[in-house]
């Protein structure tokens, strides 16, 4: 288990993290997301040792990684790295980049010797897809079979801790998918913690058991993907990862009233405190369905939008707009006045808006 507690990192002028409380705990998969300058690589230079906190403390189990006086090198913690770009030692055949680390852990670690080098450089190119490429050189491989190269090179070791930064974004929109995927297996056959920086919320849905929401310097939200999603703590974290409406209008307890529409609300239960400070509700796109008549928003259909697998409807309801997303077959045309429904939420129309005012 790895702690961060009360971390910051000042360079000069610039706090690049503020406070950073954080727990990783052994096999979890934790992804970092934040929009540029948010301190996502930052962190993961002081989890590697590269760097030291300006104050608070780095902790493997009872061991202290870093603080504002000691920090334990990288080649001196049980860590793999993979980076951005490939990094590959380009005068190294594959086989000789994954046997590197082993041989420099069997130096460091005598208890974790490896029985046969060979067979475990086999095992990790079967792991990534590779058997076969032994004396391949790196410019004779793809930029996905590098990374590959790179990811078995950074899990030969078997380290407790792999950090990555970046991984897939060098790469094609179907290689990142695939990639992603076998990451995936890859930590469910290995079972390393993993730090996994990324600018891409879909990447962090899709494989992380924590998602990390950095912005300017600190933690805005932190949990499982499904509650990151559905219950985003703030407006930044409902528009950064994944699409969300933000209507605007008047709570009352639960009670959510879209401005322009006095005579109805929605039930909105586990909203968090910002939103209803800041008279806001988070709704996604796919939350939300068209009909042609009973309960729910009315609106006009302003734009209708094919995207393939799904439908994309732009609503107005008074001065405002919705996205819908709905992946049944087009069932409103431009111009036409609709219902919006919030599914799985209650959707009344009220008849005396004032007496629910007075309640
Ligand atoms: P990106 O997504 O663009 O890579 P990031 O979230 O990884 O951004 P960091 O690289 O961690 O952000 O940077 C956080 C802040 O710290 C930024 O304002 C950056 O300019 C600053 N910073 C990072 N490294 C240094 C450094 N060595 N010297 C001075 N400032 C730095």
């Amino acid at each position: 288990m790895i702690q961060l507690q009360r971390v910051t990192k000042k360079f000069d002028e610039t706090t690049a993290l503020r406070d950073i409380d954080l727990t990783i705990e052994e096999g979890e998969f934790v992804a970092i997301v934040g929009p540029s300058g948010c301190g996502k690589t930052t962190l993961l230079r002081l989890l590697a040792g590269f760097t030291s906190p300006t104050s608070g403390e780095i902790r493997m189990d009872e061991t202290i990684l870093a603080n504002a006086s000691k920090v334990v090198p990288p080649e001196k913690r049980d860590i793999g790295l993979v980076f951005q770009k490939f990094a590959l030692w380009p005068h190294m055949t594959v086989a000789e980049q994954i046997a590197f680390p082993l041989k420099h852990h069997r130096f460091l670690h005598q208890k974790r010797a490896f029985s046969s080098m060979d067979a475990k450089v086999e095992s990790m190119l079967q792991l990534v897809g590779l058997s076969g490429y032994e004396k391949r050189m790196p410019h004779e491989l793809s930029g996905g079979q590098q990374q590959r190269v790179a990811i078995a090179r950074a899990l030969a070791a078997s380290p407790q801790l792999l950090l990555m930064d970046e991984p897939l974004s060098s790469l094609d929109a179907a290689l990142r998918i695939e990639l992603r995927d076998e990451i995936q297996t890859i930590h469910r056959t290995l079972q390393p913690s993993v730090v996994y920086v990324t600018h891409d919320q879909s990447e962090a849905l899709a494989m992380a058991d924590k998602i990390v929401v950095m912005k300017d310097g600190h933690i805005e939200q932190m949990g499982d993907p499904t509650s990151i999603y559905y219950h985003p703590a703030t407006p930044f974290v409902a528009t950064f990862v994944g699409k969300a409406n933000i209507l605007n209008g008047v709570w009352r307890g639960e009670h959510f009233y879209p401005y322009g529409h006095p005579s109805f609300y929605w039930v909105v239960p586990d909203i968090s405190d910002a939103f209803k400070e800041a008279g806001q509700c988070p709704i996604r796109p796919e939350q939300l369905h068209l009909k042609r008549s009973g309960e729910g928003l009315r609106g006009i259909v302003e734009n209708v939008s094919f995207q393939g697998r799904e439908m994309y409807y732009t609503v107005r309801v008074g001065e405002q707009r919705l996205t819908i997303i709905s992946s049944a077959p087009q069932m409103a045309r431009i111009e036409e006045e609709i219902v919006v429904e919030w599914e799985g939420i209650s959707n009344v129309t009220s008849s005396n808006r004032d007496k629910e005012f007075e309640d």
